[in-house]
């Protein structure tokens, strides 16, 4: 028995615009009233274990006490103070440390509040960096077929420009020149071909690594960065890793680039960066990129500054959620669940209505060979207690990487239960 929807829920739904939703005939959002651990608390008192870690943020799990006790420490002391002009430890203490992590290279942090503006920043850096050279062509960028890289206009320019979520606006778009990733000889020709074609006009190469997220959780094997590495030295081009998705240990490592050899100029960081409590992004530039502003003339300044750069308590947070990888075996329990979630899901393989089962890191994929009714299926995936968001025809599941072996569990058998039993009907 459930008990009906809060009052609050009802009321607010007639207010509430919800996200990529036909709000005429989109299932109504579940009413939270409390997350902890790996476990989202509904209105009606039914518990759901968490597969998606709210957008791949909470890699912690909900409500993490040290992340917590950070925030409280500082929102007593300042929650927010502009950042032109003014600076505060934990931006001052995060940049340094995002910088170490990144390793060899990475020397300039710009924070923004969401991962859209964090790549806006990286395109307009990367334009910039060519403008003040006095190269005035190089506005376009060589994005990948199957990605995705934010909302904003500047971002859904850079998305695929077919199967992604903007197709919409495609003519209102920045036309970029949008390559295969270059995987086997023919794409590996076609985008030689383009580069030919364009680099003159590029300012930059912009890609996913390892994982294309939300175009469809597609996956490239780490060789296919360092062939892009090439092809932007060859070409002169900037190379910009968008590591919003897999960064902070979605794939295994820190941060997916480690697995190739293959750095970039510059790097997105966003989704994980607070541990999934504030909204917080960074643009973080190469020696290289940050040398191509550093300059006595005042117009060749970086133009952007969000009112909420910087904030002190996402800085605080992100601080926190560093702690926690320095000080918990994040690493670890990421290839512990990497495991399971490939030994879970691989019977998955054997039915005909499964096109593909894929894993790195914490992240699983589920491929259907059709789209299949979403709403029904999220519905079916509540009832059985578990709170995981398919799109298009992806299953998928991107756990906190502190999920107990219980909860993996029952949430692993209950997708593989529901993904059993979606038999297309016979023609
Ligand atoms: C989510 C995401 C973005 C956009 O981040 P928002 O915070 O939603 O604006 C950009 N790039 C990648 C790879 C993402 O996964």
């Amino acid at each position: 028995m459930h008990t009906p929807a809060p009052a609050w829920a009802a009321d607010g739904a007639r207010h509430v615009w919800l996200p990529y939703a036909q709000m005429k005939t989109a299932a109504p959002p579940l009413p939270v009233v409390r997350t902890h651990g790996s476990r989202i608390e509904l209105a009606d008192g039914r518990s759901l274990v968490d597969g998606v870690a709210s957008w791949w943020t909470a890699c912690h799990g909900y409500n993490h006490p040290a992340i917590a006790q950070a925030v409280r420490g500082q929102l007593d002391a300042m929650p927010h103070v502009m950042f032109g002009g003014l600076t505060h430890e934990p931006a001052a203490r995060l940049a340094q440390r995002l910088c170490a992590l990144l390793g060899p290279g990475f020397e300039r942090v710009f924070y923004t509040d969401s991962g859209s503006v964090a790549v806006e920043v990286a395109m307009k850096m990367a334009v910039q960096f060519w403008l003040n050279q006095g190269e005035r062509q190089r506005s376009r960028f060589l994005a990948f077929r199957g990605g995705y890289h934010g909302d904003t206009f500047g971002t859904m320019a850079v998305c695929d420009p077919e199967d992604g979520m903007h197709s919409l606006f495609r003519g209102l778009l920045t036309q970029h020149v949008m390559a295969p990733l270059p995987r086997d000889e023919a794409s590996q020709a076609e985008l030689d071909a383009l580069l030919r074609q364009h680099a003159h006009e590029l300012a930059g190469i912009l890609v996913e690594p390892l994982v294309q997220g939300a175009g469809g959780m597609l996956m490239h094997p780490p060789e296919v960065l360092a062939r892009l590495r090439a092809l932007a030295d060859r070409h002169g081009l900037l190379l910009i890793y968008d590591e919003i998705f897999t960064g902070f240990g979605r794939t295994g490592t820190m941060f997916a680039f480690e697995q190739a050899d293959a750095r970039p100029d510059i790097v997105t960081l966003s989704k994980a960066l607070t541990g999934g409590t504030l909204p917080l992004a960074a643009t973080v530039a190469s020696r290289r990129v940050f040398d191509g502003f550093w300059s006595d003339d005042p117009g060749h300044a970086l133009m952007h500054g969000p009112t909420f750069m910087g904030n002190a308590l996402a800085c605080a947070a992100a601080n926190a959620s560093l702690d926690l990888f320095e000080n918990e075996p994040r690493l670890e329990q990421v290839a512990t669940l990497s495991r399971a979630l490939e030994a879970g899901l691989a019977p998955c393989r054997e039915l005909p209505w499964v096109r593909d089962v894929r894993v790195l890191g914490a992240i699983a994929a589920v491929e259907l060979a059709a789209p299949f009714d979403r709403d029904a299926l999220r519905a079916r995936l509540v009832e059985a207690g578990v709170w995981v968001r398919p799109f298009g025809n992806i299953v998928y599941l991107t756990p906190a990487f502190t999920i107990g072996r219980d909860d993996l569990d029952f949430l692993i058998a209950a997708v593989a239960g529901v993904v059993r039993t979606m038999r297309p009907p016979a023609a």
